[in-house]
């Protein structure tokens, strides 16, 4: 194996996606020297694919925001409204009332891509189509071994996602991935289903299944062209014996709304969720994103690891001043920001409305109690960033 660099990064971040860039982007507004001896390592190239329904929450853009970014430079959706229904018309929100949109929808290659340019223009080192292999933390730096060979950094952060490699370097007991997403990309068939193409459905109906989750259905723009992307969240999909699959899930779905399931190929992905014990860090790592764990409730994930990259930049800003970089305090820091608290009672109120198994209490809950449901939303779950 060839040595890829002889010089000491001083911090590598591993993966490209939002936590890996938003970190690098924050290094730059926080400490730009350190930005200067910053090596992101990708092992794929911008543009690349990757399975997500895009949709971005207010939180997402206030970080960008602050950052100095314009999400609207890049091709989105604005929906209109959110739906939170089980099979009944449910409850109708946005984020904030005085919004114009609920959220909004982007294709992940091309905001990926963005993202990746910016955090470029600010002056961070990106190595594509470099695949971390393993990891070796020594007393004064991480080795880190990869298709292209070695290289080394004082510190590395795991942006590389629900599959983290770098988490199972630090937390080889880290046990499965607990829930599952599959997607889809449709045509658009305004006359064959009720939802309307500006806004976002998230119906609960499968919880009848056993599926601890729901089905989506968001507005999209691809190359162009309006679709829509639908998909089924299964909270935890190792957890229950009996439930249908959840392909079958969603081609019941599809066949709901006049869609032939054979006409489109399914995509899965597990992802990890935001659990308070798990670990955040060893000497010389520590983990944002999808890697650390995400949210719990709906499988959001795009905001919260803009988040993340905000809490490592400044642990990581603060570390290299100290020059000790055990980041025994990063989960701690982690908990106390404002979006770990709202990821911690995310989690915390999946436990309680995925227990609910009864579907006539479902319904109540989407469509009787709906002032209540938003009101806890609003107030607890999200407008973290603002905080
Ligand atoms: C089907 C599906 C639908 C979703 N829909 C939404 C949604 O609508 N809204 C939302 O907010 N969230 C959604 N999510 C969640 C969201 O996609 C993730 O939470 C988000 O991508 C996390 O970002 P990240 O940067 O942590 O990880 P990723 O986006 O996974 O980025 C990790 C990066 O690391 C790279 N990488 C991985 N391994 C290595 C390696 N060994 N060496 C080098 N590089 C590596 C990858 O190529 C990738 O670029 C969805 C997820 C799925 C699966």
């Amino acid at each position: 194996m060839s040595d890829a660099a002889t010089e000491i990064w001083d911090i590598i971040i591993v993966g490209a996606g939002p936590a890996g860039t938003s970190t690098a982007l924050h290094l730059a507004q926080l400490a730009p020297d350190l930005l200067a001896k910053t090596l992101i390592l990708e092992k794929e190239r911008h543009p690349r694919p990757k399975l997500c329904g895009g949709g971005i929450l207010p939180d997402g853009e206030v970080i960008l925001r602050r950052l100095g970014l314009d999400l609207t430079e890049i091709p989105h959706v604005d929906v209109e409204w959110a739906h939170f229904d089980f099979s009944c018309p449910g409850l109708t929100m946005r984020a904030k009332d005085d919004m114009p949109y609920a959220f909004r929808v982007i294709q992940r290659d091309e905001f990926d891509a963005w993202l990746a340019e910016k955090a470029r223009q600010r002056g961070c080192v990106i190595h594509e189509n470099t695949s971390v292999q393993s990891l070796k933390v020594r007393r004064e730096y991480v080795e880190v071994e990869t298709n292209q060979g070695v290289y080394r950094g004082r510190v590395v952060v795991g942006a590389d996602g629900s599959n983290s490699l770098v988490r199972r370097a630090i937390a080889p007991k880290s046990g499965p991935l607990p829930a599952r997403l599959l997607e889809v990309y449709t045509t658009v068939k305004p006359e064959s289903t009720p939802h309307r193409f500006s806004d976002s459905y998230f119906d609960f109906i499968c919880i009848r299944d056993g599926v601890s989750g729901y089905v989506w259905d968001f507005p999209a723009l691809v190359k162009g062209q309006p679709m829509r992307n639908r998909g089924v969240y299964d909270w935890n999909h190792i957890g229950r014996a009996g439930r249908k699959p959840l392909k079958q899930v969603l081609s019941e779905e599809l066949q709901r709304h006049g869609q032939n399931p054979d006409d489109y190929p399914l995509a899965g992905h597990p992802i990890r969720w935001f659990d308070a014990q798990a670990t955040f860090s060893a000497p010389r790592v520590i983990l944002v994103g999808d890697a650390a764990g995400v949210d719990a409730l709906y499988g959001e994930g795009i905001s919260i690891a803009l988040g993340y990259g905000k809490i490592a930049a400044e642990t990581l800003r603060d570390a290299f001043q100290r020059g000790e970089f055990s980041f025994d305090g990063y989960r701690q820091r982690v908990l106390s920001d404002p979006l770990g608290i709202a990821l911690r009672r995310r989690t915390f109120f999946s436990h309680i409305i995925y227990h609910i198994t009864s579907p006539a209490l479902q319904r109540l809950i989407w469509c009787r109690l709906g002032r209540i449901v938003k009101w806890l939303v609003q107030t607890f779950l999200i407008g973290w960033a603002e905080r």
